[in-house]
């Protein structure tokens, strides 16, 4: 609004000067003087609209915040323990204020609710740390999905699960499973299959069963490797 008014003033005095010019004219007996005045006026508004619409639509829509913001940015994520990388920050401003919207990666092993975590601590501390952030959104990778296969192929676990039933039914122990990790990785998955302490006889015995489940898996296009662990 401060910028308009400003705006209005200046071609308050210069449009001034253009109709004085145009009076000028008449009374020197240039008539046509007027005339090209008056055009001068509304060439000037619309030059003047045309300007002050342009700045405030970038403000409205697309615009996002500065370099130096952007780098602060980076800079709080950057220094939280447990992330590895940031990417695709992408910022709005609306008003006096920001919106952040920010991927980050962190290892690919951890938990979801140590990576939600991780993300409360990137949004609240960004909120904390960068002035003009009121908002901010953040998406978890467990790997860079920029680049690498992606893995929005893969089923979810009901259709997983019953995929590596098919394949595991015969080995022993499959079915006295406590817990079935998946991890979606790379495009296919990894699988974290938690036996109970029970099925561990030996060593050599555990080895066995190891290798039994990860064959049983080797040709799938959907499983990468099994992990077996007890207890
Ligand atoms: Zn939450
Ligand atoms: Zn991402």
């Amino acid at each position: 609004m401060l910028r308009a008014n400003a705006w209005h003033h200046r071609t308050d005095s210069v449009s001034s000067v253009v109709v004085l010019v145009g009076i000028g004219g008449t009374m020197l007996g240039l008539p046509y003087l007027d005339a090209i005045a008056a055009v001068m006026v509304g060439l000037m508004i619309l030059k003047i609209g045309w300007d002050l619409g342009w700045t405030a639509s970038q403000e409205l829509a697309d615009a996002g915040l500065e370099e130096d913001s952007l780098s602060q940015i980076r800079e709080v994520i950057g220094n939280i323990s447990g992330v590895k990388s940031v990417h695709m920050l992408r910022t709005r401003k609306l008003g006096g204020h920001a919106m952040a919207d920010v991927h980050v990666q962190v290892d690919p092993w951890l938990s979801v609710s140590e990576g939600h975590r991780i993300a409360e601590v990137v949004q609240y501390g960004l909120i904390d740390r960068v002035d003009v952030l009121e908002d901010v959104t953040v998406h978890i990778d467990p790997e860079d999905d920029e680049e690498g296969p992606s893995c929005a192929h893969l089923p979810l676990r009901s259709e997983a699960e019953a995929m590596l039933d098919r394949l595991c039914e015969g080995v022993s122990c499959y079915d006295q499973k406590e817990r079935l990790v998946l991890h979606y990785l790379s495009g296919r998955i990894d699988i974290d299959l938690y036996l109970p302490l029970h099925c561990f006889a030996s060593t050599q015995q555990a080895e066995r069963l190891r290798s039994e489940y990860q064959n049983m898996v080797r040709d799938s296009e959907i499983f990468r490797d099994i992990h077996v662990w007890f207890g």
